[in-house]
């Protein structure tokens, strides 16, 4: 890394410390953008590293909100809005018990150069709250989602912020949030959040979008080694809404996804998730907030294995679904053992930084999350759009769309990494491609 981009990532450690998801991305990101800094030493004089790792603004909230037993209830809720040098800041909303704000932040981050990547006008943006909607009633849930957007709504509009879901927050989840919304605003903005049901302005394939988004993207990338998803098995973590888009999308071309997990542990079905009851239960898990993992074991009599990720089992294909830093050095050393030759993050920044360099040197393909998973939010672009004209285009459309993003983003990146000399690297292509457009844009604007 060059003096200035050391300079401005010590000042990032200083300035963040304790917050260990955000400093890892901004030094993944770094990390391929030197031959590009090298190249722009106009870059240093209007400081922009420096403004590109500091979000915009940061809003942080009390949340209260009371629980079936009559009890006062208080969670922190967050909005981080990173980045609108392209268009609206656009981003999740993650409910889980460890958010804080370096999780937040680090979100954010990566969210501006996917939204770029996209090629769709979207800035960055990322919130959530350490709400954890497990165990919790449905009421329980509305109540917290009322509260939270009773102070997330004044910073949201539909040319201002846009918030969707992520982890622990599903459709159920955004229709009490907009229903909050629209009762406080007393407008039907529908283009203020994404991820809607369809009978108040969704879009179809929203829900399989990040899944089958991961899907085509891996299909570019087998198609480069002459391969195809037919006949392939793949590991996935995680039983959630990404989870299940993958599997379903896997099964429709031929392959088959043979494990699943949850923080209790993975399932090994050598038969595959592939048949609709397997996928559709899938679905049934994840609305129930009370079950585990082991539930499918038990229901379609497959081994559990409990405490342990699904990384070492013999596959062709290993795909994170779950969560950040979810595959470390020794897992990667685990599924290099065990033979596998693509790796696609689809969970946000699935790979600590030293074992995604271990996959870089030992696989034939390694794929980063800000680009394999961003089909959702270029769905949920396609939602604003589609809300804006006041139309719902078919599911064959914004499917078609969707192949057509994904196929894009996985091109934009090889050709990027090529440009700078990098050859074959789709990690350093998609941070280089991601981060060209928004360069562009802030060098246009000016000091803000
Ligand atoms: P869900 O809440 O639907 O599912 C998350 C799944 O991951 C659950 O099965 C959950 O199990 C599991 N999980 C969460 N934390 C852990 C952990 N620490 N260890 C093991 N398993 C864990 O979330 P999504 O499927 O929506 O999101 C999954 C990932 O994909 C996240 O990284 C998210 O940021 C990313 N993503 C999602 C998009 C979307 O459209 N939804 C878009 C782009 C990225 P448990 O019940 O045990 O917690």
């Amino acid at each position: 890394m060059n003096d200035y981009m050391t300079r401005v990532l010590n000042d990032v450690k200083r300035r963040n410390s304790g917050e260990t998801e955000f400093i890892q991305s901004v030094e993944e990101v770094f990390k391929s953008l030197e031959v590009v800094i090298n190249a722009h030493p106009e870059y240093e004089k209007v400081g922009l590293l420096e403004r590109m790792t500091e979000p915009e603004r940061v809003v942080s909230f009390r949340v209260p909100w009371i629980d079936d037993s009559g009890k006062v209830q208080v969670n922190r809720g967050f909005r981080v809005q990173f980045n609108n040098a392209i268009g609206p800041y656009k981003g999740g909303l993650r409910f889980q018990e460890n958010v804080y704000l370096g999780i937040m932040k680090f979100l954010a981050f990566e969210q501006t150069f996917k939204n770029s990547l996209t090629g769709l006008p979207i800035g960055g943006a990322k919130g959530g709250s350490d709400f954890d909607p497990r165990g919790k009633s449905d009421f329980e849930i509305m109540r917290f989602c009322q509260s939270f957007m009773t102070e997330l709504y004044r910073h949201i509009g539909a040319d201002i912020d846009v918030p969707a879901g992520d982890i622990g927050v599903g459709s159920r989840e955004i229709g009490f949030l907009y229903g909050q919304y629209k009762r406080i605003t007393g407008k039907y903005e529908s283009g203020v959040i994404t991820g809607k049901g369809m009978s108040y302005g969704g879009s179809f394939v929203r829900p399989e979008a990040t899944g089958y988004g991961a899907v085509y993207y891996m299909e570019r990338v087998l198609e480069h080694f002459g391969e195809k998803i037919k006949g392939k098995t793949f590991a996935v973590s995680g039983y959630g809404n990404v989870a299940w888009g993958v599997a379903l999308k896997v099964a429709q071309l031929g392959g088959k996804v043979v494990t699943l997990s949850d923080h209790t542990g993975y399932i090994y079905d050598k038969d595959g998730v592939i048949t609709d009851e397997k996928i559709d239960y899938m679905l049934k898990m994840r609305a129930d907030t009370s079950g585990t993992i082991k539930d499918y074991a038990e229901k379609f009599s497959v081994p559990f294995f409990p405490g342990e990720k699904p990384w070492g089992v013999k596959v062709d294909v290993v795909m994170p679904c779950a969560t950040q830093n979810e595959v470390n050095m020794e897992d990667a050393k685990k599924i290099v053992e065990a033979g596998v030759k693509y790796y696609a993050e689809v969970s946000n920044m699935s790979t600590s930084n030293d074992a995604l360099d271990y996959l870089k040197a030992n696989c034939d393909a390694v794929c980063p999350s800000k680009a394999v998973n961003a089909g959702g939010v270029a769905v949920s672009a396609l939602e604003m759009t589609q809300d804006s004209i006041r139309y719902n285009w078919s599911a064959d459309k914004v499917d078609s769309k969707l192949k057509d993003i994904m196929t894009n983003i996985y091109e934009d990146s090889v050709e990027a990494a090529e440009e700078y000399g990098l050859g074959y690297d789709l990690v350093a292509g998609a941070n280089i491609a991601g981060f060209e457009k928004v360069a562009d844009a802030m060098m246009a604007y000016g000091i803000v």
